[in-house]
This record gives structure tokens, sequence and C-alpha cells, in this order.
């Protein structure tokens, strides 16, 4: 049994982006100080922390520094070196485990744990050595699939599709034969996800289900609560509490589904707050931050009473900020008004598909989610425009 860790303490946080700056928020308004250990001097979280330790992931003295300056650690990006975490975790208390990390960082482990839980994926072929082509059995009708690096991806990077084997062999060239998983192209019907919080007791909570809009392979907007069939939500839960479970997760995890022929599949987990959990921190009470701070310190995750139950995230990516090849700050001075929020991160560079900020509509009234889609329409077209 962890004991509490109570307020005025200090905290560490692995990475400084813009998840790492909305944790640090969330711990000091709860009463923290942080320590934010990224290799970045202009990181986003380094910039409001207490203490930035400005030095690369393996750095063993600086991994030293950060255990003496702090009581308990968490990462807010799954590409921290596995062994970074287990260093830490030997005599640290480290939430989520390097175990769940290691998982959720790696494509082919994290398929073949969800396989062996009994949670259902999509058809899927490991490919961790060019030899491994000779698996693909193209009477399986895997193709059209998706090549995509067993590490490192994110936003879409690191995938290409692919529609024969020739194609596969000559994406894997473009990931310089890197460990990969081939997956089966689904046709989706609907993207969702669960972000949950679970204690070290095992306390669950999770939030309304969200619905997901990409456009190249990046998070546009998220709806919620997402419009799932009804006689699939049960089971959506059922699936996310056992990946939690089975993986004795502490923290904030979240669960990435797709509705396909009206069965769920998981595509993927993430060891970390989640974008599309970001309407919490305007809709809710206790925003997704807020319970990764409460689970890290001992202490259960908090009922997010929500402040609004109908609202929309729009993202911002970079291109806003780069139209017409040249930089320019978007007018966002034009979009305020009631029940519309607006983040930035405060990353120094604007580039193509960079996630620069991203601003909340909350359902006012008597608003559905329609209407809430249309004012997004309007602010993107102003801000587009102007
Ligand atoms: P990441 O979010 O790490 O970039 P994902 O595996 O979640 O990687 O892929 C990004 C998006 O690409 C998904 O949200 C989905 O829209 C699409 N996608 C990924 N895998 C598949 C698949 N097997 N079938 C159909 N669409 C997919
Ligand atoms: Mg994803």
């Amino acid at each position: 049994m962890e004991k509490i860790i109570k307020p005025s303490e200090s905290l560490g946080i692995l990475g400084g982006g813009q998840l790492g700056r909305f944790f640090t928020t969330a711990a000091q308004n709860l009463g923290y100080s942080v320590v934010v250990f990224d290799p970045d001097e202009k990181s986003p979280a380094g910039r409001i922390s207490e203490k930035h330790i400005c030095k690369p992931y393996n750095d063993v003295k600086a991994l030293d520094e950060l255990k003496a300056s702090c009581l308990a650690i968490t990462t807010e990006f799954e590409n921290i070196p596995a062994e970074t975490l287990q260093y830490l975790e030997k005599d640290s208390i480290v939430h989520p485990s390097s175990k769940a990390v290691s998982i959720a960082q790696n494509r082919i482990k994290e398929k073949n744990f969800l396989k062996k839980c009994g949670i259902p994926v999509g058809h899927y072929v490991v490919i961790d050595n060019i030899e491994a082509i000779k698996n693909i059995d193209e009477q399986y009708k895997i193709f059209p699939g998706i090549l995509k690096t067993a590490q490192f991806g994110y936003d879409g990077k690191g995938q290409i599709h692919v529609n024969n084997i020739v194609e596969v062999e000559n994406a894997l060239i473009t990931f310089n034969n890197a460990p990969c998983i081939l997956e089966q192209k689904l046709d989706l019907d609907l993207e969702f996800s669960i972000v949950l919080a679970r204690s070290v007791n095992g306390e669950y909570l999770e939030y309304p289900f969200i619905e997901n809009h990409h456009k190249k392979g990046i998070l546009d907007f998220s709806l919620i609560p997402a419009r799932i069939p009804s006689s699939l939500e049960g089971e959506a839960t059922k699936l996310a509490m056992k990946i939690a479970n089975d993986l004795s997760y502490v923290g904030v995890m979240a669960v990435e589904f797709f509705i396909t022929n009206n069965s769920l599949y998981v595509n993927e987990i993430a060891p970390r707050p989640h974008n599309s959990g970001h309407f919490s921190i305007d809709a809710c009470i206790y925003n997704q931050f807020d319970q990764q701070v409460l689970t890290l310190t001992g202490n259960k995750p908090k009922n997010e009473v929500t402040k609004s139950p109908i609202s929309l995230m729009l993202n911002l990516l970079g291109d806003l900020w780069l139209r017409n090849g040249k930089e320019m700050e978007p007018k966002f001075e034009m979009i305020v008004g009631p029940g519309i929020s607006l983040h930035l991160y405060g990353k120094a560079e604007p580039r193509i598909g960079r996630k620069m900020g991203h601003i909340t509509i909350l359902g006012l009234k008597n608003q559905t989610q329609k209407n809430l889609m249309q004012k997004a329409d309007g602010i993107r077209q102003i801000l587009w425009e102007n």
C-alpha cells in the first residue's frame, strides 16, 4: 500500500510538451510543485514548472537528480525509453509502470498483449524481419493494409498504406527495415476513445465516450458524448476496464476504439492523458490531468462532475499559422464568445501538422451536437479566412 503524497510536495514528469504542461498546471492547482524532465530547453511544460531538468532521458546523473527532487514520477509521452522508467522505479514511485509503458510504446507488444487478453483487434501480421514477409498470406485478405512501424509513430507518422507484397517490401525499405506490423485496413463506421483513470487500489473512473474525427491521420476534432450504438457501450467499458486491470495500470490511460460492422475493435492504447480527453479541461470539474495527479499521489480518481454534458474539441495545427507560404498569427480575438475556450501550448515554432493548441466549445443551454459542429465550422472559417 503506497502512502498518500500530500500537497506542497513535489512531483516529477518525464516529457514537457502540452500534456506535461497541462499536468503541471493541474498539479500546481492541487497544491504541488512540479519538476519537468525534458531535453528541450524551450519545452512548454518546463517554462511553467518550478524546476526543469534539461537533460537527455538516458542521463543517469540527471535522473538521480530527478529522484532526489520529487516524491513520485509520471510520464507524458510513451516514447520515454522503458529503461529510464525501470531505473527510476527501482527506488521511486513511478506511475504508469515501465511494464505498461513498454507495451503501449511498441505496436507489436501492444497488439500481442491485447490479443492475449482476449481483446478484439483487427487482423495483423508482425513483420519484425525481412523473412517475416513470407508470413503474409495474401489469401487472408489483409490487403488493403497499413504498414506501421512498431515504435515512435504518432499522428499518423510511421504508417504507409499498402496494397500488395511488393508495396510492403518498398515500405519496409522506407522504414529502413525497422520492425513493423501490417494491419488490415478496416472500413470504419466510427472512431471513439475511452479516457480512464485507475488508482493504486484499483478504483476506476472513465469519462464519457469521445467520438474522434481524424484528418490525414491526425485528430481533427472530438465530439462528446460519442454517438455510438448504446448496445456497444457496456462492452466498450468492459474492454477498457479489462485492459487497465490486466496491466495493473495506475494513472490515466486512453483506449482508442474502432467500430466496424457494428463490432468493436481496439486500435491502440496510450499510457497517459490523451488529446481526445482535452474537453475535460473545460467541460468537467476534474479534468484528465487532475486524475493523473490524484492517481500518482495515491488518491482515488475523483468523480468528474460535468459542467457541460455536450462539448466539442477542435485541434489547432501549425498549418493555421503557415498559410499562403508565410508565417502569420491567427486572429483568435475574432472567435471569443460564451462557452468557447482557447488553449495555446506555448510552442515557439509552428510546423505543418504540429499541435499548437486547441479550442473547446461547450454546449450551452439546449445546444445539440449538431449545433456544436456548425459552430466549429464557423470558427474554422473565421480563423482560416482572416
Ligand atoms: P497514431 O495515433 O499513433 O498515429 P493510429 O494507429 O491510431 O496511430 O492511426 C491513426 C489513425 O489512422 C487512426 O485513428 C485511424 O483513423 C487510422 N487507422 C489506423 N489504423 C487503421 C486500420 N487498421 N484501419 C483503418 N484505419 C486505421
Ligand atoms: Mg491513434
